[in-house]
């Protein structure tokens, strides 16, 4: 308790009470009034950080002031059944799809914008044209994305159509705009209508391109595909943005419409697919033991095999005959849809339930050989890991399967199915480190199923919205497959050096303005700050009730950063405006310092009843700009010590100094601000008090 609150606590409104705080005036470390850490500082409007965040859109019918999906919530709805081939001595995708645009918007619509995000790799797009010269050296891993191979990408479209209600198919007038298209529809689409499009296309795989997403690998068996945006999709069309257009420039990811997707595949005879969805013709793809076999993994705690790595590419692992075979997948309530194709699979499955004797969910990692030894003995656990964590931290996986695929492509997600880097070096050896990074990556991009897979936000402008939360559930996944687990992102400490450099900006700063640290901005900085204000500001169970509710209520739909935030006020039943302010709006740092400590005999202050008692008045300063709450750690002379926790709202009339004090009857040799180095203080130099002649110990 301060001394004026003390003060105010003894003498409740009296005259004396008054006669005693303005006597207090000349004892008591005064601040020049109010002070705050941002504007201007001439206090003619209120700068405080605790204010309400102007940025935040009025609360309105589609989004409420709970961060809740409103009464008149509505997004568009868009259903694609599409046929695709793979050439592989082309390395070419020939594609046709129809595209079902179901209308739920309250308005007419006139087009359909579409997402061509292969366009990214043609000789001269945006993306080409906007990246810098390139630096003296770049390392190896680099290469394929910094300085593509030149080769003839995009899409080639040669057909685009709007079939009307009678079926009839006419040439539908388009324009193309980088890695946007919008077709026009003849007739405008009313509420509650659907229009279907038909476009047909080709495009070349890249093994590396701007896109970094999809792409072909030779390993030692022979070529693997990773298809990822490798379809015309339909943009977003809500209420914040009207038509997101937004180009695709390689660094904010996609934003997707949900629906449901029938898609045949046609690859040669001798490759293993798996997709997004559920596989509809396992009796036309699959040996009759290879069914068996994964009848037999969905009972089975441990990984089985489907594919043995003594049967990759063997005759009796594939269906007998030569012609090509075609796989077909259905998947409902899907953002997008991506899959993989090659002869160099081995193949293993497990099924995971959350409780016994309910439906199983399928697990299944597809990998060439180069990636074992490891990834069979740790990719298909880190997914029944990623389960159980998200499932208790967020919600229960949904979806009928998760997939997880090693390929070039070192981490990317998307819905049921994630690509998946680390692989053994030439010598076959797997150090601990190359574990740990199939472990946390497989966590990371099948945990984004959750975010931003199903907890649908705009990714391509609000990295943090699905990075960063997805790298905060994932800290908890890793700790929870080994307790010792050397976590990067999450713990406040990581955070530190970051948080010290000048070349930040504010995470809420849209995807492609973002120019360096993107990890440590979209990932690593939004991860510890939920962290900290799981672990140090709300506590777990307040944290966990809102956060849990928030995941919820937005599942399947498009939820924006001030209804993440409102959510999580109106869920944990506390105004966060500093924390988010601090975190998300700005670049301030947390440095907390001790300014000094001032000792008085209890008497002195209160008489004969605090005789054999010390005040201590100890001034906290904050340095850094950021408003978190305080720890601070006590010792006492018998070797005692006692860890004070101070509440974020000591800052509320005074942004850069508070004086805390209280009675001890021990003195006090030495004061410690945050001991645990969990609020990430960025100079721990002015965190330590000693009493003068006390050691170090
Ligand atoms: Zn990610």
């Amino acid at each position: 308790m301060s001394l004026k609150r003390l003060v105010r606590s003894i003498h409740p409104r009296s005259v004396r009470g008054v006669a005693v705080l303005a006597l207090l005036a000349s004892v008591a470390p005064v601040a020049r009034g109010q002070q705050w850490v941002g504007g201007s500082g001439d206090k003619k409007t209120n700068q405080s950080s605790f204010r309400a965040i102007d940025e935040w859109p009025d609360p309105n019918e589609y989004r409420n002031a709970a961060g809740s999906p409103g009464a008149k919530y509505w997004q568009q709805r868009v259903d694609y059944t599409i046929r695709a081939t793979l050439d592989t001595v082309r390395h070419a995708l020939t594609g046709s799809e129809r595209v079902t645009y179901h209308n739920n918007s309250p308005d007419r619509l006139s087009y359909v914008w579409f997402q061509l995000d292969q366009n990214i790799d043609k000789p001269g797009s945006r993306a080409d044209l906007i990246a810098p010269a390139l630096p003296k050296s770049i390392p190896e891993a680099a290469r394929r994305f910094l300085a593509p191979e030149a080769f003839d990408g995009g899409y080639k479209l040669s057909r685009v159509q709007v079939v009307d209600a009678k079926g009839v198919k006419r040439d539908a007038r388009y324009i193309i705009n980088g890695t946007v298209m919008k077709v026009n529809l003849g007739t405008p689409l009313a509420t509650g209508q659907s229009a279907e499009i038909e476009i047909d296309w080709e495009n070349l795989v890249p093994e590396g391109g701007r896109n970094g997403r999809g792409a072909k690998e030779l390993v030692k068996d022979g070529w693997l595909y990773e298809m990822a945006q490798w379809f015309p999709r339909a943009s977003v069309y809500d209420d914040v943005n009207g038509w997101q257009t937004d180009q695709f420039l390689g660094q904010g990811e996609f934003y997707l419409n949900f629906g449901n997707y029938d898609v045949e595949l046609t690859v040669p005879r001798n490759h293993i697919v798996n997709a997004t969805g559920v596989l509809q013709n396992a009796t036309a793809v699959l040996t009759p033991v290879q069914q068996q076999r994964l009848v037999k993994a969905w009972t089975s705690d441990e990984p089985v095999f489907i594919v043995a790595p003594d049967e990759v590419m063997t005759s009796a692992s594939r269906p007998a005959g030569s012609a090509p075979l075609t796989w077909r997948f259905k998947a409902e309530n899907v953002r997008d849809f991506a899959w993989v194709s090659s002869k160099t699979y081995v193949w293993d499955a497990m099924g995971f339930r959350y409780r016994p004797n309910e439906k199983h969910i399928e697990l299944h990692s597809l990998y060439p050989r180069d990636a074992m030894p490891l990834w069979d003995s740790v990719s298909t656990k880190a997914i029944a890991q990623t389960m159980k964590t998200y499932g208790r931290l967020a919600f229960e996986y949904p979806y009928p399967k998760a997939v997880n695929v090693h390929g070039p492509v070192f981490g990317m997600e998307y819905p049921m199915i994630a690509f998946c880097g680390a692989r053994p070096g030439p010598d076959g050896k797997v150090t601990p480190g190359l574990a740990r990074a199939l472990i946390s990556v497989t966590i990371h991009e099948v945990g984004h199923n959750w975010f931003p897979m199903i907890v649908a936000s705009d990714e391509r402008k609000w990295t943090w919205m699905d990075e960063g939360i997805n790298s905060f559930l994932q800290y908890y996944a890793e700790q929870e497959w080994d307790p010792a687990y050397p976590s990067q992102r999450g713990p406040a400490k990581n955070i530190v050096g970051y948080m010290k450099q000048e070349a930040q900006v504010p995470l809420m700063t849209e995807s492609d303005v973002i120019q360096t640290q993107f990890g440590n901005n979209g990932y690593s900085k939004p991860a510890a700050g939920l962290v900290m204000l799981r672990e140090q500001v709300l506590g777990d169970s307040l944290f966990d009730d809102a956060f849990r509710e928030y995941s919820k209520k937005w599942m399947f739909k498009h939820p924006q950063p001030a209804d993440f935030f409102r959510s999580m006020e109106d869920g944990a039943g506390e105004q966060l405006n500093y924390f988010w302010r601090g975190w998300f709006y700005t670049t301030y740092a947390n440095d907390q310092s001790i300014g000094g400590v001032e000792t008085q005999a209890g008497d002195s202050l209160l008489g004969p009843d605090r005789a054999g008692e010390t005040y201590y008045r100890l001034k906290l300063e904050n340095k850094g700009g950021l408003v978190l709450p305080l720890q601070v750690e006590v010792t006492y002379d018998d070797g005692s010590k006692e860890l004070v926790k101070l509440p974020a709202d000591v800052w509320r009339s005074n942004e850069l100094q508070f004086t805390y004090g209280f009675f001890t009857k021990k003195t006090v040799t030495q004061i410690v601000l945050d001991p645990k180095e969990v609020l990430a203080d960025v100079d721990r130099s002015n965190n330590t008090w000693r009493k003068p002649g006390t050691p170090v110990s």
